[in-house]
């Protein structure tokens, strides 16, 4: 049989990467911006006629090119970015395969104005489907212009592939938000059919985004800030009292180059968890820069998807900056404490000293006696204890308050706040009033809030202390949860627990944290290796951020306990003088209110 085998045509193979590289008018657009930002351009302007579909237009004052350079251009795989292939792994610049103007005027109809500042004169060129078409001298200002016309043009299919004008120019505008975000000083403008969309001059990365999002969002805007050998975080979160229900503004930059990843999303997500209520989102804009050998961003053709070399390490230092920052602009619990560079644990609680388990929690404390509530913030603590009476073992001789515990100023009640009278109905609900407003709110979530706020400020703060349990205790497991407990061995012990011995079958345990009422261990401990098991990311701090919440879980105040009048107080109280009110640590909302105006037009 004769050979069949052929090698395509240069038309024939453009038009099929081209398929790779435009995939709808925004790609294009992503490629021509990005071309003038790797030629040093200080001002870029974007037209766009009919969403892209007409005509695709990228004005740069950047450096030109000589006409030999225009010619080349769009060769494919003729790029001036890389060299050799080691090149690749010390990338500064955008683009480098070479394919993008190639693959495009394989598809559309495209013109080209460029003039380097040396140079009289100017080079035109004009090319469809591959074709070069006109190749001249020009007058025309320094830097390149080039226009896209009748994109698809030669493949029908494509075009009619198409969505709708308004979907294709929310991809443009999108597009145009990454690269402009990216890059703050540079001036930017869009316009659509001669409509100014946007008009961005050269300025701050928080300018920026007012410019693009209007200036309302100022106020919301917490900075971030954290620079470790491995990266550099900066940027900024939205405070989570602004969450949007929809996700909203979230970008990540890596070497200012926009990049989506579901995995670093998390952790920022991650980093808001019990400030937000489900299905609310922060927006984001969190700029990395990485050693660029530490990145591949080769993995896909449109180059959003990268993969980093130390991935799991970005993801705990991103979570443990955002967490840091939303503590320090008081927007979620406090976790001011000093900084590690030990990128496994950003914090330091990892190396606190631990305190010697010599302490007691009297057991047969009633957290809601009455007189226990004498002073207020004294024995704030009685409510970690818990409700039921403590079947216990502990020596109730052996008395000590571990700390002053007087200086907790959390839960100071504030003196402003009336509080007319509390109800409890259904054993579920708390109901009062809460200004000119009716008040129902759910004493376990309630109470979740209160404990998770305490405890996180006793652990990372005033260190939680142990309570040595009279004799060691046993408790089995199974070989797998014996393995997840050992790994977090060190999280746990920094917490106050103490073990004597992992074995095959079980663990002995010796003391557990002084706030943890002991008939709740085992639930406690249980919830944790859920909690892990669940998907917890390998690192110190957002573990034990889960080994809170289960605490918090097993500990607080159940569906269908009865509660006193002074104990439904406490709980309105306390959780008012929360830093997060709104919201339980697993994200749930903890009360509503209506106006009595609503209620009254009930009425009617
Ligand atoms: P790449 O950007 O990957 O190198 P392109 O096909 O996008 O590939 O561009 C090919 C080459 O054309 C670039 O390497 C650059 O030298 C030149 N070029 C493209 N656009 C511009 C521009 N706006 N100003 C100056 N040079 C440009
Ligand atoms: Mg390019």
């Amino acid at each position: 049989m004769a050979d069949i085998i052929q090698l395509l045509p240069d038309h024939v193979a453009n038009q099929i990467a081209a398929g790779e590289v435009v995939q709808r008018p925004a790609s294009v657009v992503k490629e021509l911006l990005e071309n003038a930002i790797d030629a040093k351009a200080t001002q870029i302007k974007l037209l766009i006629k009919d969403a892209g579909k007409t005509l695709i237009q990228v004005i740069d004052n950047g450096l030109g090119m000589s006409d030999t350079d225009a010619r080349l251009s769009f060769e494919r795989h003729a790029t001036s970015k890389i060299k050799t292939a080691s090149d690749l792994f010390n990338l500064q610049t955008k683009g480098f395969r070479g394919e993008a103007l190639a693959s495009i005027a394989a598809i559309a109809q495209v013109e080209l104005k460029t003039k380097q500042e040396k140079q009289e004169i100017g080079t035109i060129l004009k090319i469809e489907g591959s074709k070069i078409s006109v190749q001249d001298v020009i007058s025309t200002p320094k830097g390149t212009s080039i226009s896209v016309k009748n994109l698809f043009f030669n493949i029908p299919a494509r075009r009619n592939f198409l969505k709708s004008n308004a979907v294709e120019t929310r991809h443009i505008i999108d597009e145009f938000q990454r690269v402009s975000l990216a890059h703050p000083n540079i001036s930017f403008s869009l316009l659509h059919n001669d409509n100014e969309i946007y008009h961005l001059k050269s300025d701050n990365l928080r300018q920026r985004i007012i410019g693009i999002f209007g200036d309302r969002i100022n106020d919301k805007l917490v900075p971030i800030n954290e620079a470790t050998d491995l990266v550099k975080i900066t940027g900024f979160v939205t405070n989570p009292k602004f969450a949007k229900k929809k996700r909203g503004e979230q970008f990540f930059f890596a070497n200012n180059r926009f990049i989506k990843s579901n995995y670093l999303n998390h952790a920022v997500l991650s980093a808001f968890e019990g400030l937000l209520a489900n299905k609310y989102y922060p927006s984001y804009f969190i700029f990395l820069e990485v050693n660029p050998s530490s990145m591949d961003i080769n993995i896909h053709p449109t180059k959003t998807e990268i993969k980093f070399e130390n991935e799991t390490a970005i993801y705990s230092i991103i979570r443990a900056t955002v967490k840091h920052s939303l503590g320090q602009y008081s927007v979620a619990p406090i976790l001011d404490f000093n900084r590690d560079s030990n990128l496994d644990t950003p914090y330091n609680y990892k190396n606190k000293t631990k305190k010697i388990p010599n302490i007691v929690v009297n057991p047969n404390f009633n957290p809601f006696k009455k007189e226990s509530y004498k002073t207020q913030t004294k024995d704030w603590e009685s409510l970690y204890v818990g409700t039921d009476t403590l079947k216990t073992n502990l020596d109730t001789t052996k008395i000590i308050i571990e700390s002053e515990l007087s200086q907790t100023k959390l839960f100071e009640v504030e003196t402003d706040k009336p509080i007319v009278k509390t109800y409890q109905v259904q054993g579920k609900y708390i109901i009062s009033t809460l200004k000119n407003r009716l008040l129902i709110l759910k004493q376990n979530l309630a109470h979740q809030r209160i404990l998770y706020e305490e405890l996180l400020t006793k652990i990372t703060i005033e260190n939680i202390g142990s309570q040595q349990l009279l004799l060691p205790t046993e408790i089995d497991f199974t070989k797998p949860d014996i393995a997840i407990l050992f790994e977090i061995k060190e999280e746990l012990e920094n917490i106050g627990f103490q073990f004597k011995e992992f074995k095959s079958d079980g663990i002995i345990i010796d003391a557990i944290p002084a706030t943890l009422p002991q008939e709740k261990l085992v639930e406690t401990l249980e919830e944790i290796m859920n909690n892990i098991k669940l998907g917890v990311p390998r690192n110190g701090f957002s573990q034990l951020d889960a080994i809170i919440k289960s605490m918090v879980k097993s500990m607080a105040i159940k569906v269908g306990q009865k509660l006193t009048t002074k104990e439904q107080e406490e709980i309105i109280d306390k959780l008012f003088s929360c830093k997060e009110t709104n919201y339980a640590p697993n994200g749930k909302q903890i009360f509503i209110t209506y106006s009595f105006d609503e209620i009254e037009k009930k009425f009617n």
